[in-house]
């Protein structure tokens, strides 16, 4: 019979990853939560690639692609982009567990394969930019709800024009929003990591404290 491996004896620290809260440009916020661990994600530029379906053993060309991919590991947190409305929850066969929100600007924001939708995220609620919609997952391609698995977890983020107008290209604004929250968290996390280690205790804890409220840290 074998001893019980000594390493079990041992409590390892296996933290949750805490996400940076929502930084804003002009009232938007990128639809994606970053981490403060490492993190996957990538978004390359996938707007209007050609789509191909295994239709009755052919390779069809079915459309091109109207939105953009943003890769991120499962269950990260879908934020909304915009002030809105929610429009649209549940399932459909591409778009598997989705949610869509009326912007006020008329435009109709799209999150596509969700794990699974926020509380209170039901037609009619209203969201502001970088409200907690849902977690990323890969649900879709499939007729019964929650089908998931045909591909990598990502979070496919479509723009339609307003008045069901066509799909609009949403590439330079993402990168715009998320090289701005890159900035604003890196200065941030730079600024209380100097208070850290210059020994100025009581303005660490108290932007720590605050950072970790979500709250600005200063
Ligand atoms: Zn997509």
């Amino acid at each position: 019979m074998n001893a019980p491996r000594a390493a079990s004896r041992h409590r390892y620290l296996v933290a949750e990853p805490g996400y940076y809260r929502p930084v804003f440009v002009a009232g938007k916020a990128f639809p994606v939560a970053r981490s403060n661990f490492f993190q996957l994600m990538e978004f390359p530029n996938s707007w209007h690639d050609p789509r191909l379906r295994l239709i009755n053993g052919k390779w069809l060309f079915v459309g091109v692609h109207e939105g953009i991919d943003i890769t991120a590991e499962r269950g990260t947190p879908v934020l909304s982009m915009t002030l809105g409305i929610v429009e649209r929850v549940g399932w459909s066969f591409y778009g598997g567990t989705r949610v869509g929100v009326r912007g006020t600007d008329g435009r109709y924001y799209f999150y596509a394969h969700l794990a699974a939708v926020a509380p209170g995220i039901v037609p009619g609620a209203r969201v502001q930019a970088g409200t907690y919609l849902g977690r990323v997952g890969n649900t879709g391609y499939g007729t019964d709800p929650g089908h998931r698995d045909e591909f990598a977890p990502h979070l496919h983020f479509g723009i339609q024009a307003a008045n069901s107008g066509p799909w609009v290209n949403p590439y330079p604004l993402l990168v715009a929003l998320y090289s701005a929250t890159v900035r604003s968290d890196e200065r941030a996390q730079s600024a209380i990591d100097r208070l850290a280690v210059s020994g100025k205790r009581r303005a660490w804890e108290h932007a720590i404290a605050r950072w970790s409220l979500g709250l600005s840290p200063w």
